[in-house]
């Protein structure tokens, strides 16, 4: 279950870090900065074909800087 097909992460478009997969409560996923905490917007997911589809998604919208910035930062 924790493996996602395919998913190509480009670094993170705030701080330059790496972006990974989160996953929250077995229901959401989104990609999150682990260094600046800039996130991609949650996907919600009921069946494991839902789940690869939103990582995809997740990636696609990170990949394309459709980031939420969590505040001002340096
Ligand atoms: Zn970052």
């Amino acid at each position: 279950m924790d493996h996602f097909d395919e998913i190509d992460l480009q670094d993170c478009p705030c701080c330059g870090n790496v972006g990974s997969i989160e996953e929250e409560g077995g229901w959401c996923l989104y990609v999150q900065c682990g260094y600046c905490g800039a996130h991609t917007a949650e996907l919600s997911y009921k069946n494991e074909a839902e789940r690869q589809d939103a990582a995809r998604k997740a990636a696609v919208n990170w990949n394309l800087r459709k980031v939420i910035y969590p505040g001002p930062g340096e």
